[in-house]
């Protein structure tokens, strides 16, 4: 196997090769960094890289192990033991974990190699991963368009094969929105499927942790190892943990989608528009069943969740305070402007813009205008849902309504920006789970970019749409197109 073709294999072919001891994990380790120093100058998807503390793990590595020897990328949310953390925050300079997540922990006991912190939006804050204070990360289809966000690093890395895997966290759509405009699988699962222990919290009642991967499989086989319950989250649920990859291969006969009619709304990019009905009708000849329903309260989501996401950021945020963690202010005339420097100085525009927003809707007065009335407002969300998988086995719509936007485009006009997740949110106010998966390009600007295709599922119905996307996936080329990434960057 030559160096080159290596980091474009699927987790499930490089374990083939481990397995047949036709290369050794360190060697994986170095074929990957060298593809990373030869791709990541331009493409920034990586924020922090410990060659050493990996090289020296996959000494011991086994890899019999169900991801043994798999080197994962780590979105910069998550702690891992010894490594910085630093949420692409200025206020996080200086920290470093010290302690594993449980996720973290559990890839560990699977044989996997956590390798490299990857880059996101400031707290996982956007949909663009712009919001990063360290770097931006580009879009390996178009070095001139966004890899989507939060989870922009981790979508990025795998799209280039600069990583075989990686984790990301979803509060809003931060797993799938990148997978879909990078051209990769992404799942955010059940609230409470994925411990959250260790992943600095941002909107804890919606935080999920997810995989980004090349291929449905590859995801499935992440879900194994990250799932369960976990004593250090109380809101993980103490659930078993089917095998997500022993039902793969059955058939879509009798399977019922929906396809919501809110969800063809206006705005739709006309290629993604038909890029899924493409999809609808591909999944329709593989003998799934089409039924339209309807949520009717979808059109509210995007609201709703911006009142409660802002109003937990804001009481999570408050921990950041220049005294327990990574950046504090210099030359404090009291404790006041320690707090008030520290924190002026080390968070970015949109954490500011959150906060306050979030500090707004629950303060006295109008706690039960706004965050009382969104949680209302939230449980029509799930009534919604539940009444929907009382007729179908999941649902099915784009990921994103449009395909990668420009740099800078959107960075003006944060409402804008909050749209790129009209479809994603409304799973993480109703604590379902969700895939996005590739299913086409549209043609912009001489370029191909990446469209997804987004399966809702019941709770902790991972298993279903992971079956679904597989039989999808199977069926059509679009997962094994690969990018050509640029060498120089555009001109700005
Ligand atoms: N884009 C959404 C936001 O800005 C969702 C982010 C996420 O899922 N972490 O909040």
């Amino acid at each position: 196997m030559i160096g080159n073709e290596l980091p474009a294999l699927s987790i499930a072919d490089l374990q083939l090769l481990l397995r047949r001891r036709e290369i050794s994990p360190r060697e994986v380790i170095n074929v990957l960094r060298e593809r990373i120093e030869a791709v990541d100058g331009n493409l920034g998807a990586y924020v922090s890289l410990d060659v050493e503390a990996a090289l020296k793990e996959a000494e011991r590595a086994n890899v019999d192990l169900a991801l043994g020897g798999v080197p994962i990328a780590i979105k910069d949310i998550i702690n891992v033991m010894g490594e910085p953390c630093t949420c692409a925050s200025k206020i996080l300079n200086g920290y470093r974990a010290p302690y594993d997540a449980t996720v973290i922990q559990k890839l560990r006991a699977a044989g996997a190699l956590p390798f490299g912190k990857t880059n996101l939006d400031e707290f996982a804050m956007g949909s663009s991963t712009e919001n990063s204070a360290l770097k931006s990360t580009r879009n390996p289809w178009d070095l001139s368009r966004v890899p989507g966000g939060s989870s922009g690093g981790s979508a990025a890395a795998v799209a280039a094969d600069e990583a075989f895997g990686a984790l990301g966290s979803d509060t809003g759509g931060s797993v799938r929105q990148p997978a879909a405009l990078c051209g990769v699988v992404g799942l955010k699962p059940t609230y409470g499927r994925v411990s959250r222990f260790g992943l600095v919290a941002f909107a804890s009642s919606l935080d999920q942790i997810g995989p980004v991967t090349k291929s449905v499989r590859d995801a499935a086989l992440i879900l194994n190892a990250i799932a369960g319950h976990d004593p250090q989250d109380s809101t993980s649920l103490n659930e078993p943990v089917p095998d997500y990859v022993a039902g793969l291969g059955n058939s879509l006969r009798g399977i019922r989608l929906g396809v919501p009619k809110e969800y063809l709304i206006e705005g739709i990019d006309p290629q993604v528009r038909a890029a899924i009905d493409a999809a609808v009708k591909q999944l329709n000849s593989l003998g799934a069943e089409m039924v339209e329903i309807s949520l009717p309260s979808t059109e509210y989501a995007v609201a709703v969740y911006y009142i409660i996401a802002t109003a937990e950021a804001s009481a999570n945020l408050a921990r950041f305070d220049g005294v327990r963690y990574g950046y504090r202010a210099e030359n404090p005339r009291d404790v006041l402007d320690l707090y008030g420097r520290t924190r002026e100085e080390g968070f970015g525009p949109e954490v500011k813009r959150r906060i306050i927003l979030g500090t707004y809707v629950l303060s006295s007065g109008y706690y039960d205008a706004y965050y009382l009335r969104a949680q209302k407002v939230c449980q029509l969300i799930r009534r919604d849902f539940t009444s929907a998988f009382e007729k179908v086995d999941a649902l099915i719509s784009p990921t994103s309504p449009v395909a990668a936007f420009k740099l800078r485009e959107r960075v003006a006009d944060p409402l804008q920006m909050y749209l790129a997740d009209v479809f994603t949110i409304a799973a993480n106010l109703a604590g379902i789970c969700g895939i996005s998966v590739p299913c086409g390009f549209a043609a912009l600007d001489g370029h191909r970019l990446p469209i997804g295709l987004q399966l809702l599922g019941k709770p902790l119905d991972e298993a279903r749409i992971l079956q679904i996307a597989h039989a999808y996936e199977q069926s059509t080329d679009w997962h094994k197109a690969r990018p050509a990434i640029a060498s120089s960057l555009p001109k700005q």
